[in-house]
């Protein structure tokens, strides 16, 4: 399939190639929608293989921002950008300020921030080239580690299932497993085990699990143990594509609610499955969406207070999604897609009213 024809697939609104000999700078920005406001999403770095996966990957990553930012009532579109290259040994000042010119040169149709392979110091050098960049340090006036929110409304996501679920959200005496102990699953534990859950652990890192062990007094299982375990909730904060057709069969939970991205394997099959086993799903772009409703924050001057209450309305987005699902009986993937894509239309349509108000952004008022 041609390039112009990737593109139009999915509705993409612009993809820019980016290449500078003097920083060996080769950089995708994909735009996907800017219907709801600016494009936002993070910058992955990583050594593609070849050109055509990193044009695939950016195409997919941008479109899911679209959906994501809607989904979570954001007046964001969705954009992504990766640069490919090794994030180990590739990564310098001139390569990033580079990049922030680039950025620059679309004039706020694309913001971008950290993602895989980029990190809060490289954004600093994006910084210096353009001011449409997220993810900044606090002590610059950024939004610093959006994994405490995250955590918040993966947890206040949980509490929205188990309402669904068991006609209660209380977590107190429910059994939990989660699946990786890095910045969101350690947040999540810490919330869990206060609400009064029993949790199950299970991360690759040793040192990760001990932590969180001492800390917080939870039980530890094996990475391959976590699946079968018989507990209300499992909550996958690891890696995408872990519901698949080897672990399904082996859930004995009632639901599935954690913070990783992509967690069904394929999307056109796993959802169904999980439905027909009875399973309650909570769409992860939907439950994760907190990481991305704290950056927004910071666009209009970062108030952790305010990003954390917004995280929490992350409990009336899922409960719409599962009523939608049950109205329509369709996966709750599915129906979220669906919420998502009216919010656009809808939006879209009223912006036809007057054409003269454009949403703004201002990132100036940061140190
Ligand atoms: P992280 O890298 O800090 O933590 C991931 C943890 O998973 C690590 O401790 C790692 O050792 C563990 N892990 C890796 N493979 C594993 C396996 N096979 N079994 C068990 N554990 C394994 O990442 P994070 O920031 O906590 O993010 C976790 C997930 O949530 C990722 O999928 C990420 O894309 C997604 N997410 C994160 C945020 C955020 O704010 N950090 C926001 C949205 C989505």
């Amino acid at each position: 399939m041609g390039v112009f024809a990737d593109i139009e697939k999915r509705d993409h609104e612009q993809v820019v190639f980016c290449s500078d000999k003097e920083s060996g700078l080769r950089a995708i920005i994909s735009i996907h929608d800017t219907t709801l406001g600016p494009s936002l999403g993070g910058c992955r770095m990583w050594n593609y293989a070849s050109e055509e996966e990193a044009l695939r990957d950016v195409l997919r990553l941008s479109r899911g921002m679209t959906y994501k930012a809607s989904i979570a009532g954001l007046n964001l579109g969705g954009g992504k950008a990766v640069i490919i290259g090794n994030s180990k040994t590739d990564k310098n000042e001139l390569l990033f300020r580079s990049y922030g010119r680039f950025i620059e040169g679309l004039g706020g149709r694309y913001i971008t921030a950290e993602d895989v392979g980029t990190s809060v110091k490289d954004m600093e050098w994006v910084r210096m080239e353009t001011k449409y960049v997220t993810g900044i340090a606090q002590a610059h006036g950024g939004s610093g580690d959006p994994s405490p929110v995250t955590g918040l409304g993966v947890f206040t996501g949980m509490k929205a299932c188990a309402k669904r679920v068991y006609g209660s959200d209380s977590l107190s005496g429910k059994q939990v497993s989660v699946q990786g102990l890095g910045h969101v699953g350690h947040n999540l534990v810490e919330r869990l085990v206060k609400d009064g859950a029993e949790v199950y652990v299970t991360d690759i890192d040793d040192e990760k699990i001990s932590a969180v062990v001492d800390e917080f007094g939870v039980e530890a299982v094996s990475t391959e143990e976590i699946y079968g375990l018989d507990v209300d909730i499992f909550s996958p904060c690891a890696l995408g594509a872990i519901i698949n057709d080897d672990t399904i069969p082996q859930l004995k939970c009632d639901i599935v609610a954690g913070g990783a991205n992509n967690q069904l394997e394929d999307e056109s099959k796993h959802g169904h499955v999980l439905k027909d086993n009875g399973i309650l799903y909570a769409p992860d772009y939907a439950i994760n969406a907190g990481g991305l409703i704290n950056v927004s924050n910071e666009l209009e001057g970062y108030n952790r207070e305010r990003a954390l209450r917004q995280a929490e309305g992350i409990y009336d987005i899922l409960m719409d999604i599962f009523d939608r699902a049950e109205q329509e009986d369709i996966p709750t993937h599915y129906a979220s897609n669906r919420v998502a894509e009216d919010r656009i239309n809808n939006i879209g349509r009223i912006k036809n009213i007057y054409v003269g108000h454009q949403t703004t952004v201002n990132l100036d008022n940061r140190r």
